[in-house]
């Protein structure tokens, strides 16, 4: 399509899970829903949907760490031809703010450089700090970023042989008041329940995996608004590193099982009493990029309706990131599918139209 063309969709555009309109036209990138008067015009018929969000997504990451531009690009490339058109970026090594010069690659939102305790995360992703210096780094990865910050909440103490919290609370509290001083949200990976009480205490907005979650701690998460994101899609590999870790660390492995064998309890029980869900794959540690589909299809699985699970990768997390949907004016991007994807969310595994900035990409 040239620039001066109009691209016209026309079907079902899904505005919100209510609020479903006949047609919407792209004009210079921007969405519109009343017609233009053009006559270089493009139609396309189909159910749309604003573009994918991945709330959890390492772009410039591989299993060893960072990585050069053109492998961060064919990362991206497949995130894009998935439907995401938002990445959050939980975390990258790599410095990726040159994609946000390429029109042709998803919008990112970055958390700057993970915040590990020394010795307690994946080799060569993190800051690896103690606690003393932990407000300062997060002060200065809150300024690096997008909005967001990414801390590693828990990990295997390996002298404990468990999964053991990384901070004290009183760092904590410093740390993420520091970061709301600089108008960033602070999120954190956690496993287990441990380190959950002071995270809230501490103000944590948001918590990754979450698979600690109790009963206990379920309303006092919905009370104070914190989100999660699940990442069921990597959850799904906790039996394998529990086999792998099984001889060294029994402890850790049994934990790990008991974590995965009540995930789809524990994203039921957080959902049902009100704890904002989104959809993040944790694409680029181990996991592939692309699999957004997969992830809301496990969040269907664990008990959110279509919509719901639609909204935790569409509606709800565009405005939990503040960012635009499909309103008037609002940049166009958007995906168009063959079939209702509130029908069956598998529809979303084989997007017919994926449009970025206002152009058709793919
Ligand atoms: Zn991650």
């Amino acid at each position: 399509m040239s620039d001066a063309g109009v691209l016209h969709i026309k079907g079902r555009v899904l505005v919100g899970p209510e609020d479903v309109r006949d047609e919407l036209w792209v004009v210079d990138g921007r969405v519109t829903f009343d017609r233009p008067a053009a006559d270089d015009v493009r139609t396309v018929s189909g159910w749309v949907l604003p573009g994918l969000v991945d709330a959890h997504c390492h772009v410039g990451l591989d299993a060893h760490g960072a990585v050069d531009e053109a492998t961060s690009e064919k990362q991206a490339l497949t995130d894009r031809d998935a439907g995401t058109l938002l990445i959050r970026d939980a975390g990258s090594a790599a410095d990726t703010r040159w994609i946000d010069d390429r029109e042709d690659l998803p919008r990112i939102i970055r958390a700057g450089r993970h915040i590990a305790r020394t010795r307690r995360y994946i080799r060569n992703y993190a800051h690896e700090i103690e606690p003393g210096d932990l407000p300062a780094y997060v002060r200065a990865e809150a300024r690096r970023g997008d909005g967001w910050v990414k801390l590693v909440g828990d990990w295997i103490d390996r002298e404990r042989g468990d999964l053991a919290a990384c901070w004290p609370g009183d760092a904590l509290a410093e740390a993420i008041a520091a970061a709301h001083q600089e108008g960033a949200r602070v999120t954190a990976h956690c496993f287990a329940a441990e380190s959950l009480p002071d995270l809230l205490a501490a103000g944590i907005d948001c918590v990754e995996h979450a698979t600690g979650l109790t009963e206990e701690l379920i309303p006092q998460f919905a009370e104070r608004g914190v989100a999660i994101v699940p990442t069921l899609v990597n959850i799904a590999t906790f039996p394998k590193l529990a086999a792998g870790g099984e001889h060294r660390f029994p402890a850790w492995s049994a934990h790990m099982r008991r974590l995965h064998e009540r995930r789809y309890d524990t994203v039921a029980a957080a959902h049902d009493a009100g704890i904002p869900v989104y959809v993040g794959t944790d694409a680029g540690g181990s996991l592939a990029h692309g699999l957004v589909a997969q992830e809301v299809a496990e969040l269907v699985k664990a008990g959110l309706s279509a919509a719901e699970a639609l909204s935790a990768a569409s509606w709800g997390a565009r405005a939990w990131l503040g960012r635009d949907g499909l309103t008037e004016g609002a940049p166009a991007d958007l995906v168009v599918y063959a079939e209702d994807p509130r029908a069956d969310v598998r529809v979303l595994a084989d997007p017919r139209l994926v449009v970025l900035r206002g152009r058709p990409v793919g």
